[in-house]
């Protein structure tokens, strides 16, 4: 299909300083999960994205020098030969592809605190970034940077800058965000000196001005340089000289670096989870940036429709289309706006179980794309599937493992049947993405019935109930069972031992509220799977009006959504719809009309008055159908269990579940390629003088 001449706009050129992007498609830097330690993992992750179409491609936050060391979160480095070679794996890969290549040079100040490495943590004033999750937690406090410190600062930047140049990356970012270094310098709660680094904004700044000159003149401006700011906390401070300083900073930096990034200052704002906050929410900062500068301005905000894009460079926000989830769900975004294939983008869900991929310290993992992190490794591509197949595949069940193992499987040219029992496709999302905020979710199941309703060799079956004999008369050459899991009335007990269900009136799961039961208020959720399922289950419940009362065995509702940064936005719906939340406690008894409670450390018991008990803890998979399948002799060349039916988990893990399914329908071992990515060992790449001096 023809591309539509309104998009036009978005496959224009623009300079950067001494380079050209070829169009408007900026992905940013954003975290992978993928380390030095995994080069070809890490360049097979990100030409993907060139490949896409995107005009430029930014590895993640690369640290400048050991001084620099989040671990154990997983980060790059820019420290020697070794991470040059590292980093050149991927820019070959993304020039191959016509894209430019963007690095992050970082200097996490006190926000790392050099776990591994052991080096004083840097910090203007000693005032250390305090984390409120342990995750984040250190008993480490930084020193104050000296004179001697900022020159090393500086010039560990202009060294990395080189390295980064001989890596072959185009474009240097130095990163003023996000709590890191030089943003601590530009925040006076950070910065308390009183030499010139310190004080006024001019001063503030210096810092900033200083790392991007050192990094231009390190590349005798045949790099461009890239500036990357947060700019909420700078806009609410006020300044004498100008609305806020904010307009200063912005102000006095116009003309320094050739490129304007603008982000969010934490992450839970950056990185939102749609279930709280808009596509777009990053517009008005970026904007802001934009009305003070004339260089070209790039700004994210989970953009997937090319009609937002449009009317936001229309508009003047922003120049650059900046993506990270975007890029991460569909790589090939711009090439599909670029061929009139818009419908096919598989748009991010805001889910965000990207981003808990890096709390987690692997590669990244996506709800959307399963084949993200999975490039190398498995040579899995996100739009390529090799065309070896023939015969027949039946698929039962279509929630997103079955509906991406039926995409996936008539992409490899079987002729697919999918069978549902239930009316509509999309299993467990049909009921979940009723929930509140969730909506936005069910573009799993939007995508992929919109490409399955394409294909010739796929037909869809709903209000398909299969039995055994249903599936052995139906005569498939491969059966893949995706019947999903249920969830239990378990309970878990103090020290987290696992305990039966309490024999009471009126306890549900949450599959009991998905079939509609009435229940009676006050209601008390007791969530030990302590991810969205019991949040959102309460904001439900109290949606209608009814009293509810979350209880968790951990230390702050929803506790894994830390990892997907929706915890503190769960806290604030919780006050919001009036939910009392209760932590570190179970459940010991129930009678209909009294829960007991008891802490779980002390065991201390305390009473609450309710009339119905959700239980949202354990999901059990199995399937009865596959079991019986089984035990008959199968007589079908294959039968696979999949997806939550396999291992009960996130969506994420039953679309990848489901994905792999359907790569190795059909293949012996021999046929199943899962490779080991190794680092470039420093000992075998000497340290140019020109660097080392
Ligand atoms: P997953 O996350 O693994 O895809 P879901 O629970 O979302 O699991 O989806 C499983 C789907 O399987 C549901 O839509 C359910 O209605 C369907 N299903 C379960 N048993 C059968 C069956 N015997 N025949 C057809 N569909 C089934
Ligand atoms: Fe988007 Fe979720 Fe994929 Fe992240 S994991 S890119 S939020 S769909």
């Amino acid at each position: 299909m023809a591309r539509s001449p309104r998009f036009d706009l978005l496959f224009e050129p623009v300079r950067i300083g001494p380079k050209t992007a070829r169009n408007r498609f900026f992905q940013v830097p954003h975290a992978s999960g993928m380390t030095n330690a995994n080069p070809h993992v890490r360049a097979a992750f990100r030409a993907t994205k060139a490949e896409g179409g995107w005009g430029v491609v930014s590895t993640g936050a690369c640290s400048v020098h050991p001084s620099s060391d989040d671990s154990p979160f997983p980060f790059a480095s820019l420290w020697d030969e070794a991470d040059v070679r590292a980093h050149a794996v991927m820019t070959e890969a993304v020039h191959a592809h016509g894209a430019l290549a963007a690095v992050e040079l970082w200097h996490g100040g006190a926000a790392a605190v050099n776990r591994t490495s052991r080096l004083a943590p840097l910090s203007p004033s000693g005032v250390p970034w305090m984390a409120t999750h342990v995750g984040f937690m250190s008993a480490a406090r930084p020193k104050v940077m000296d004179a001697g410190d900022i020159r090393d600062l500086i010039r560990w930047h202009a060294e990395a800058a080189m390295r980064a140049e001989r890596a072959g990356f185009d474009i240097l970012y130095v990163y003023a965000g996000m709590g890191y270094l030089p943003y601590q310098f530009l925040l006076e709660d950070y910065n308390r000196r009183s030499d010139a680094y310190g004080g006024s904004v001019a001063n503030r700044v210096r810092l900033v001005e200083e790392l991007i000159d050192a990094v231009r003149e390190a590349t005798h401006g045949r790099c461009a340089v890239a500036l990357r700011m947060s700019l909420q906390e700078l806009r609410t401070r006020p300044s004498e000289a100008a609305p806020s300083e904010a307009h200063e900073v912005i102000t006095h930096l116009k003309d320094a670096p050739d490129l304007f990034d603008i982000k969010m200052d934490y992450s839970t704002a950056d990185c939102a989870p749609s279930r709280y906050v808009a596509e777009g929410s990053h517009e008005p900062v970026v904007k802001f940036a934009k009305t003070l500068t004339d260089k070209p301005v790039v700004g994210v905000g989970r953009l997937t429709s090319p009609d937002t894009m449009v009317s936001m460079i229309r508009r003047g926000v922003l120049d650059l289309i900046g993506g990270a989830r975007p890029s991460i769900a569909d790589p090939f975004l711009p090439r599909k706006i670029y061929e009139g294939r818009e419908d096919e983008i598989r748009e991010c869900i805001g889910c965000n179980i990207c981003i808990s991929s890096w709390h987690d310290g692997v590669w990244v993992r996506c709800t959307q794309n399963p084949t993200a992190g999975e490039e190398w490794r498995r040579g899995w591509h996100p739009e390529r599937v090799r065309k070896d197949a023939t015969g027949t595949a039946l698929v039962v069940g279509g929630g997103p493992a079955g509906l991406e193992a039926a995409l996936t499987l008539g992409r490899r040219g079987y002729q697919v049947s999918l069978a549902e029992k239930a009316r509509e496709f999309g299993g467990r999302l049909l009921w979940e993405t009723r929930l509140p905020g969730l909506r936005e979710w069910f573009r799993v199941a939007d995508y992929r019935l919109g490409q399955l309703r394409k294909m010739p060799n796929v037909s869809l079956f709903p209000e398909s109930d299969l039995t055994a004999g249903d599936v052995r008369e139906f005569g498939a050459d491969h059966v893949v069972i995706a019947t999903g899991a249920r969830w239990t009335a378990n309970r878990c007990g103090a020290n987290e031992i696992p305990a039966p269900p309490l024999d009471a009136p009126r306890i549900y799961t949450p599959d009991d509220i998905a079939a509609g039961v009435t229940i009676d208020g006050p209601v008390a959720v007791f969530d030990f799977d302590n991810y969205y399922m019991g949040s959102a289950i309460a904001e439900h419940l109290a949606g209608q009006g009814l009293a509810t009362t979350y209880i968790t065995t951990a230390g702050a509702a929803q506790a894994w959504g830390f990892m997907t940064n929706e915890q503190p936005l769960v806290h604030q719906a919780f006050l919001k719809a009036g939910i009392g939340y209760r932590t570190l406690e179970v459940v010991t008894d129930f009678d209909g009309a009294t829960l007991t409670l008891a802490q779980i450390f002390t065991g201390e018991r305390r009473e609450i008055a309710a009339q119905s008990l959700v239980i949202v803890g354990q999901r059990a998979g199995g399937s009865a159908l596959y079991d019986a399948l089984r035990a008959e002799g199968t007589g079908f060349r294959s039968l696979e269990l999949t997806g939550d039916a396999n291992a009960p988990g996130a969506i994420a893990h039953a679309v990848w579940q489901g994905h792999r399914t359907a790569r190795e329908v059909g293949l012996d071992a021999a046929g199943i390629t899962v490779l080991r990515d190794a680092p470039f060992a420093p000992r075998d790449f000497a340290e140019p003088r020109e660097a080392a001096q």
